[in-house]
């Protein structure tokens, strides 16, 4: 693969779990990647600490994604910085499980304003940058849930479908400025993300993998890697699974 060297790339959701993984791989392969990371400033720190030991240019910097203007402010500075930026991962995510009928407003409301309002915010502003220098890769961290629908996750299935809906759009409205937008979903990585299963959810959850394992973060942040390369340059609208055959 060319390397990324020269390449701006920003990653939401960048000091744990899969989004520590695909900056630090961009960052391995030559990229300079703006991480965000909403609450936990003791992650991000360390985080930060980690990619300088290891020499990689990861600098995380704090914005909600859920929160245009904040959002609006971020990529202010990155223009003041850097003009442009060459790669988007929207990767931020939560999660806030109940059954529908059970669910209250705002636990459907904080996960609809991240996972997609999120992916929206930074997809907007990314592509006002891109445009510019007509080049740009954009890629949505969905779930399978987008379209197995899992029962408990109302509010996460349709976050995540919109992403994919989302994405598909964007794609057709850029395509000729030679921006992609594309979606990668995986299936169980083992992370903070599922922290609250209990050992034999995991164990049930593990025999629905035909590979009857968890993914790893490197595994998902490879496909990324992919999808923002410049050899990825036909694919675009599409959604990549990482699933272990799920
Ligand atoms: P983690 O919980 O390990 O990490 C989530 C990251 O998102 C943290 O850096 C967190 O920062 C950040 N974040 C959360 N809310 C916000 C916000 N409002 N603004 C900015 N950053 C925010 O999750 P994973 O790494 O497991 O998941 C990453 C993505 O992958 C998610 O979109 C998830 O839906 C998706 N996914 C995960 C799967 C899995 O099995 N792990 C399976 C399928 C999809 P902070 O802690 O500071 O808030």
């Amino acid at each position: 693969m060319k390397s990324f060297a020269g390449r701006k790339a920003v990653v939401t959701g960048a000091s744990r779990g899969i989004g520590k993984a695909v900056a630090m791989t961009l960052a391995a392969h030559g990229a300079r990647v703006i991480g965000t990371y909403g609450k936990d400033s003791k992650a991000a720190e360390a985080c930060e600490r980690q990619c300088r030991t290891d020499g990689l240019a990861v600098e995380l910097i704090r914005c909600d994604v859920a929160d245009y203007k904040a959002v609006g402010e971020f990529f202010q500075h990155l223009e003041e910085r850097f003009e442009t930026i060459d790669i988007l991962v929207n990767n931020a995510g939560i999660r806030r499980d109940a059954l529908a009928a059970l669910m209250d407003h705002a636990q459907w409301q904080e996960v609809l304003d991240t996972n997609l309002t999120g992916t929206f915010n930074m997809a907007k502003h990314a592509i006002i940058l891109m445009l510019k220098q007509k080049y740009g890769r954009i890629i949505n961290i969905t779930s399978p849930a987008a379209h197995l629908g899992i029962q408990g996750q109302a509010n996460y299935a349709a976050s995540k479908a919109g992403q994919i809906g989302l994405a598909r759009t964007l794609a057709k409205e850029v395509a000729r400025k030679k921006i992609t937008v594309n979606c990668v979903s995986p299936g169980f990585i083992k992370t903070d993300f599922i922290n609250d299963l209990t050992p034999e959810q995991l164990s049930e959850y593990k025999k629905t993998v035909p590979m009857r394992r968890f993914g790893t973060v490197e595994e998902v942040a490879d496909a990324v890697l992919f999808l923002a390369s410049e050899q990825a340059s036909y694919i675009t609208g599409t959604t990549l699974e990482i699933t272990g055959g799920l």
